[in-house]
């Protein structure tokens, strides 16, 4: 697997509403996107900083991923996301190396990219996304 860059770090927050003014007000950054992910139970708001994004994530459900990791441990960083050429290709290989997948398959995640999540045990505790830069 070759990444070309970090295409995004998500982080897990209360409240979009609440979030949103520091990165804006405070880190200068601006939001362009907020976009509710039924499936995956959250509501993210996207900014942009070179080639990288910054994802918010709220959760619409205390029983989805992001509030149960935030009743877990609190608001904070939640994944890394490397954006890779080919994901479906990307989770072959790392699996040939014997790390274990939360996703066999890309998916269709925020901003239609095709995602894929490796699981964090097996990744020295960082839950690690993959993204094709398509
Ligand atoms: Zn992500």
């Amino acid at each position: 697997m070759k990444p070309t860059h970090i295409e995004h770090i998500g982080i897990a927050v209360k409240s979009l509403k609440e979030s949103i003014p520091f990165y804006e007000k405070v880190l200068g950054l601006e939001c362009y996107s907020v976009e509710e992910i039924i499936d995956q139970k959250v509501k993210t708001a996207f900014f942009k900083i070179g080639q990288t994004k910054i994802e918010l994530l709220e959760s619409t459900d205390p029983e989805g991923p992001i509030g149960k990791f935030i009743e877990k441990k609190g608001e904070g960083i939640h994944h890394l996301a490397y954006a890779v050429e080919d994901v479906n290709e990307a989770l072959k290989e790392v699996e040939a190396e014997g790390v274990r997948l939360i996703d066999k398959e890309g998916r269709k995640g925020a901003e239609g990219l095709n995602i894929g999540f490796l699981h964090p045990k097996s990744t020295l505790g960082v839950l690690t996304e993959l993204c094709d830069n398509k």
